[in-house]
């Protein structure tokens, strides 16, 4: 299964913005984006420098794959499944990346960042309708169940990540003494919280 592998930390330099690609560190003093917001390869950040139409277009996509951990292929295959389903391709891709099986055990707090949770997809922890699904890749749907295995629900990851607070969306619900979840509806774009302008991605693939 292909997946990024080298550091992450330059895409939120690249990008300008922290894209919390790394748990719990983001939120800490080492994160590299407070000490360095220069792109990769350049000394100041210019500015000065206008980014062309197709840039901020670009720039849109980069940033939502890399929030995801999805490479350009997989991607492209969101993009066209969204445009075969009903309602605004945006929105809708939105949501098929927000189902994906790594996505929901990262959004549970079962694991500090989408990567963390990728790993303990594939490592076949989780199970959902109770058979064991370690694909990231795959898409609950309502009326799943998604639940931890029970030789895995004393992972000192695990347990650590489930007690930091976090906000659980309004579309999943969590039993956390029991470590299991069901998935509740399809979320709605305001239930998917990251500050993208998904119409531009729609406008980039559109040209
Ligand atoms: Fe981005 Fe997190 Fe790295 Fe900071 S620690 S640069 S927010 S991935």
């Amino acid at each position: 299964m292909a997946r990024y592998r080298d550091p992450v930390c330059k895409f939120c330099r690249r990008e300008g913005k922290k894209l919390f690609l790394k748990g719990t560190r983001c939120d800490t003093d080492k994160c590299a984006f407070n000490r360095r917001q220069t792109p990769p390869g350049e000394t100041k950040r210019k500015f000065h420098k206008r980014e062309s139409g197709y840039a901020i277009h670009l720039r849109e996509k980069q940033k939502v794959k890399r929030i995801y951990g999805v490479l350009e292929h997989q991607f492209r295959h969101y993009f066209e499944l969204a445009t075969s389903k009903r309602g605004v391709t945006g929105e809708v891709l939105l949501q098929l990346l927000e189902r994906r099986l790594d996505n929901v055990v990262y959004r549970l707090g079962f694991a500090p960042s989408r990567r963390a949770a990728r790993q303990l997809v594939t490592h076949g922890h989780f199970l959902v309708n109770n058979h064991k699904i370690d694909i990231p890749s795959y898409l609950v749907k309502p009326g799943d169940l998604v639940s931890l295995k029970e030789k895995s629900q004393k992972l000192l990851g695990i347990v650590e990540s489930l007690k930091v607070s976090r906000e659980i969306p309004v579309w999943l619900s969590l039993d956390k003494a029991n470590f299991k979840a069901e998935v509740k509806a399809i979320p709605n774009r305001e239930n998917i919280p990251i500050d993208i302008r998904e119409e531009l991605i729609v406008e980039l693939y559109s040209k």
